[in-house]
């Protein structure tokens, strides 16, 4: 694909977003009666009703959005609930207090003790944390698949008692992109559910049209989009599994903040122009990268050199920001980090999405139980933001160029 082509490849679908992503969830004029753009943002606790039935009769409503007690939502996380089903192409949505507890939240509701969960090696380390520290301590087997592995090394790998299958696509810091439609045929086979973590491919992958039946955005990323508000959701393809989910999410006190959802609510407006240049922006510099001696490979989808890049190909109809780079194995951990230390335009911390370009090494501190591309050399992870692209490049030329001096 010549760059032009590559350029488009990775921005189509947030175009394609634009004109929903301002118009989703929000209020249209009724008779004579003016409506604010956004939604005023309502705090509260107690709920008033007219009498016991009233009461009652709200609490019989619970899965329909309606106002009950404040821990149980607000109009405002009903609201950022719609948008995100509409998205996602869900039946419905739960709003949860974090990416990480929209993780948790299917598992709780669709294992049960004695059953087993197949995670994907590469799923996001602290999921992984979940599952070995909590979900084992109440009797649930985990076991983890090769990120690449063929449709019949899985079905051997499900047992009678596996309940679900759950991937990230790509997978965190090694990106390997997922076969999402024959995972769902191995999970659906197997009388299981599939659940995707899409927080990577909001708005460019449609997890229910791909066969799964859960899907999971760490909202705190692109949606909020400014590194200021931490965010999750869970969405469902059906009414029998909202139930569940729903229960779930009431019984254990899930809920986000009427502030935290306006932020999420006001991300999104943005969020296809955001990423629009971001995604253009990350490919330039995922293009560049490659080109340097330096480096032995680019793990970003829409490239070649990204396992499971067909996959993207086939299913994806654009791509974000975060991508990840291998150096040559002659370099040492000791250089690289001298070389992200030596960066300027990119900040060193936790989390990605906003609208400030990040950089982290990946190659210490990430488990894998299977053989992984992020083992063939030092490995760093790098997010796009809003900076100039040539600001961005400079500085990863004089990071690159300065990554031999120095002993390792
Ligand atoms: C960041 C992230 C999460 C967790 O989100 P938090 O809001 O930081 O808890 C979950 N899944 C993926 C893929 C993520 O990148």
């Amino acid at each position: 694909m010549d760059h032009e082509n590559l350029r488009h490849a990775v921005s189509r679908g947030w175009r394609e977003m634009a004109s929903l992503a301002v118009r989703v969830a929000r209020d249209v004029p009724q008779g004579g009666q003016g409506v604010f753009v956004n939604p005023p943002v309502a705090r509260g606790s107690t709920v008033l009703f007219s009498s016991l039935e009233a009461m009652e009769e709200a609490g019989r409503k619970r899965y329909d959005d309606e106002l009950i007690y404040g821990a149980m939502g607000t109009p405002l996380q009903y609201r950022l609930e719609q948008a995100i089903a509409t998205i996602e192409g869900a039946a419905h949505t739960q709003i949860a207090p974090s990416g990480l507890a929209a993780c948790m939240l299917p598992l709780l509701a669709f294992l049960d003790a004695g059953s087993h969960c197949l995670m994907s090696d590469s799923v996001y380390g602290p999921t992984r944390r979940f599952a070995e520290k909590v979900l084992r301590r109440f009797g649930v087997d985990i076991s983890y698949f090769p990120p690449c592995a063929s449709e019949e090394d899985l079905r051997r790998m499900c047992r009678a008692e596996t309940g679900v299958i759950l991937t990230e696509s790509p997978g965190s810091h090694s990106f390997e992109v997922q076969d999402i439609p024959m995972l769902a045929r191995v999970a659906h086979g197997h009388g299981a559910r599939l659940i995707v973590d899409n927080t990577w491919g909001i708005g460019i992958f449609q997890p229910f049209r791909h066969g799964a039946d859960i899907s999971i955005q760490a909202l705190t990323k692109y949606p909020a989009g400014h590194a200021d508000t931490v965010i999750g959701a869970v969405s469902v393809g059906n009414e029998a599994d909202w139930r569940l989910l729903r229960d779930t999410a009431i019984q254990s006190g899930q809920v986000a903040g009427p502030d935290d959802c306006a932020l999420t609510l006001r991300g999104i407006r943005t969020l296809p122009v955001r990423q629009e240049r971001q995604s253009q922006s990350a490919i330039d510099v995922a293009v560049w990268l490659q080109s340097r001696p330096e480096v032995s490979r680019v793990l970003h989808p829409a490239l070649p050199s990204c396992p499971g890049h067909t996959f993207w190909k086939r299913d994806f109809s654009g791509a974000s920001s975060l991508f990840g780079v291998v150096l040559r194995p002659e370099f040492t951990l000791a250089q690289m980090e001298r070389m992200i230390d030596s960066l300027r335009m990119f900040g060193i911390g936790a989390s990605w999405g906003g609208y400030e370009s990040l950089v982290l090494p990946t190659t210490r501190g990430i488990t894998r139980s299977c053989d992984s591309v992020t083992q063939a050399g030092p490995t760093f992870r790098i997010h796009i933001g809003l900076e100039e692209t040539q600001d961005l490049i400079a500085d990863l030329a004089q990071g690159l160029d300065g990554l031999a001096k120095g002993e390792g």
